[in-house]
């Protein structure tokens, strides 16, 4: 309730704990699209709990609890079992992929089922730990927030220990269409331990819809937008896009470290457009199709290839799955086509880094480019997209962006919005966007940036909470 606080219940804590080499323990901050939106609260007291990021030694469980305690953070330890068979398992290999239409593990229907039972067993295990943690800290009047895909069960698991805690579940993923959702072998149980929570949150009115109608063709329950009637009540469902803290991204552009930077990346670009795209190197990410689009524009284009460039920077992720090796090769080795093709002893039309970047190199970046390119095939929002117009007030570049993310639903009339799938189309939209005048893109920007300015992730956080304390307890269970 209002005098309470808000425990925010996520798989990895904002803080990761670290071992340094005499053997002692200290805490790093994550910088995290979710941590620092919650961050920006005010006035309210918050509490995270969630696994610190490392398997932790039983000898070293009770001062780590203590540090972790300072920075507001309480930790659930999971083990590396635990974190192959649930995180790595049954949120990334199985959950992750049908949210983002890619279908489930190839194969594993018919040689694997015991591995996704395993790995089923494990998730439940691990959201009974959090559940298990969350009620040793509770206390009237809290108010629990459940985060994403790896908690789906957390909301009943909760309800049956204590029937009066408040709880929300929030998730940052594509919610998928019930057709596509109805391979999941346990989709009824999901579903159901979901609608245990007394708000449900989504990023988009689509993904809201999805849920609501796997709900009611999966379970037969009635429905309708605003919420689903389960045991006799109205669980609300709603959509809640987040936003980011537009106002960090603007003051940092006043740095000397980044105005510095700018500097020296528009020297380095001299003469040339610059096309920008930041993605982690993950299949939903559209990294193929984005250079294919490239290619076909420089192959339509033939004058430009010296005259603009596409920066690349992918992130790593999930580096050690032989899937994402493989696309990483594919995405190299398509890097090397165009390059070899369109490339000359002066310039290269792609330069790509598979790299993280620092904050500050990022947002010179953003400042600096004329066209961000984002062509995810399936996106729950993509924040590189707000963080971009964001940095974009003095040049005003133009964002190409894909259908697919959650934000093309907020940024839909200021982007030019296209479909990853359609490579002339998006070729298409390169020259459109490289040849853009300045009205029309300065008409653009305004329309994005008021909306990315408006709604920030502390709006965002606040109306869920906001909507999680007016939303109404359930009847106990069973009634
Ligand atoms: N980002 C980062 N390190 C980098 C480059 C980008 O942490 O080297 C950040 C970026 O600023 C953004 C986030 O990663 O906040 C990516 O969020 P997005 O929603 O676009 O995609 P996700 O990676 O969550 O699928």
């Amino acid at each position: 309730g209002p005098n309470g606080r808000i425990v925010i219940v996520t798989n990895r804590l904002p803080v990761t704990a670290n071992l340094l080499e005499d053997g002692r323990w200290h805490l790093v901050s994550s910088s995290g699209g979710l941590a620092s939106a919650l961050r920006g609260v005010k006035d309210v007291e918050l509490l995270f709990v969630g696994w610190p990021g490392i398997s932790v030694p039983e000898a070293d469980r009770s001062s780590i609890t203590e540090k972790l305690l300072t920075e507001r953070c309480v930790p659930v330890f999971l083990n590396e079992e635990m974190m192959d068979e649930y995180y790595s398992g049954y949120c990334n290999n199985i959950l992750w992929p049908l949210f983002h239409y890619l279908g489930l593990p190839q194969g594993y229907k018919f040689n694997k089922a015991k591995d996704f039972e395993s790995q089923l067993k494990s998730y439940t295990e691990a959201n009974q730990m959090f559940a298990d943690t969350v009620s040793e800290i509770w206390k009237e009047g809290d108010v629990i927030w459940c985060h994403d895909y790896h908690l789906m069960l957390l909301p009943q698991l909760l309800k049956q220990s204590n029937r009066n805690m408040k709880v929300g579940w929030f998730l940052h993923t594509p919610f998928p269409s019930s057709e596509v959702y109805q391979a999941l072998p346990n989709r009824e149980a999901l579903l159901k331990a979901v609608l245990e929570a007394d708000l449900v949150g989504f990023h988009t009115y689509g993904y809201a819809r999805h849920f609501v109608s796997a709900c009611t063709s999966l379970l037969g329950l009635e429905g309708c937008l605003g919420g689903i009637e389960f045991k006799g009540r109205i669980v609300k469902v709603d959509a809640f896009p987040i936003g980011i803290d537009a106002q960090h991204f603007k003051e940092s552009l006043d740095r000397v470290t980044v105005k510095d930077k700018i500097a020296e990346l528009k020297s380095t670009f001299a003469g040339r457009k610059v096309m920008l795209g930041v993605d982690r190197l993950d299949m939903i990410k559209g990294l193929l199709q984005k250079l294919l689009a490239f290619e076909k524009f420089l192959e339509e284009n033939k004058g430009r290839a010296s005259k603009v460039v596409l920066v690349q920077i992918a992130v790593p992720t999930r580096s050690d799955v032989p899937e994402y090796q493989e696309l990483k090769s594919q995405v190299h080795e398509m890097v090397g086509r165009v390059n070899g093709k369109f490339g000359t002893f002066e310039t290269l039309p792609i330069m790509h880094l598979d790299t993280t970047i620092k904050f500050e190199t990022l947002c010179a970046l953003y400042a600096i480019t004329d066209v961000a390119l984002i062509t995810s095939l399936r996106d729950g929002m993509n924040l590189v997209s707000y963080e971009y117009v964001a940095c974009q007030e003095a040049n005003k570049g133009v964002l190409i962006l894909s259908e697919c993310a959650g934000a093309a639903q907020s940024l839909g009339a200021g982007a030019i919005i296209v479909n990853p799938w359609n490579t002339a189309e998006v070729a298409r939209a390169m020259k459109r966007a490289l040849d853009m005048l300045p009205d029309e893109r300065e008409k653009r920007h305004r329309h994005n940036y008021e909306i990315v300015s408006a709604h920030t992730a502390q709006d965002w956080a606040e109306n869920y909470v906001w909507a999680l304390n007016a939303a109404t307890i359930k009847a106990p269970l069973g009634t």
